[in-house]
């Protein structure tokens, strides 16, 4: 192997069954990440979704009060696809959602109360990718996905956030791994093949946030993205498709 080549990459670990994925808008997870959500769910796992915000200030020519409501309508569809029943809002507000103490406990807090083994976010570095050229990250990636890092370890700690316990969200000690989608420098992959067809399904109840996006066929836009994506991830993974992660264990 040169030293330009990357390694290959390890599978994501299966001994686990809860999972709570933690993003800042409606459609953050169906970029990449429902195709692996929708093989752990095959295999009897428990993912619950939660979204900081409502993703109200996602599409221009849409007010927020109108937005809201019609994007939480639209996550819900997309992780029930998935096999995703469950998704929560923090109702931070879309576009400057603020890394600080206010974010780590609510996000603390629910993983307090879901007390998941595995807790999954997006990219939290300023770029998408290395060097200097990279496309700059949204603040609300980096706020997000760095306050899930801390959170993962804050909902252990019964004197961080000791309010949390007086409302009888007791310490859960028992995030084993964070995982970091979309990561520049991944570790790990999850096979996409199985799940990827739901995946599309899933990405395109994101009908009104899409067609804002693009003038091609909808269907054609989602799975070129995903194919596109997943493939690119597949020659370091055995030749399979991928949803690619960077993992953090605790
Ligand atoms: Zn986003």
């Amino acid at each position: 192997m040169s030293d330009t080549e990357a390694a290959d990459l390890a599978e994501m670990p299966g001994d686990w069954r809860r999972a709570l994925a933690v993003v800042a808008h409606p459609d953050d997870l169906e970029y990449g990440c429902a195709a692996a959500v929708a093989s752990w769910t095959d295999a009897g796992k428990e993912v619950v979704y939660l979204l900081v915000s409502r993703g109200e200030a996602g599409i221009d020519t849409l007010a927020p009060e109108r937005c809201g409501p019609l994007r939480e309508r639209e996550q819900r569809a997309s992780a029930a696809v998935v096999g995703v029943g469950t998704v929560e809002f923090l109702d931070h507000r879309d576009g400057v959602i603020e890394y600080g103490t206010a974010l780590r406990r609510d996000i603390a807090a629910a993983i307090r109360r879901h007390r998941p083994e595995l807790v999954i976010t997006l990219n939290h570095r300023e770029g998408w990718g290395d060097g200097p050229g990279a496309p700059r990250n949204t603040p609300d990636h980096v706020a997000v996905g760095r306050a899930v890092l801390d959170a993962a370890a804050d909902a252990g700690n019964r004197w961080i956030f000791p309010e949390l316990a007086e409302d009888g969200l007791d310490p859960w000690d028992g995030v084993r791994w964070v995982a970091v989608a979309a990561s520049s420098t991944p570790t790990h992959a999850v096979d996409a093949g199985p799940g990827l067809a739901r995946a599309v399904d899933s990405l395109l109840c994101h009908r009104a946030y899409i067609e804002a996006l693009t003038d091609q066929d909808l269907e054609e836009y989602v799975r070129g993205f995903l194919t596109e994506t997943t493939g690119r991830t597949a020659g370091r993974f055995g030749g399979r498709p991928a949803v690619s992660f960077e993992l953090f264990p605790r």
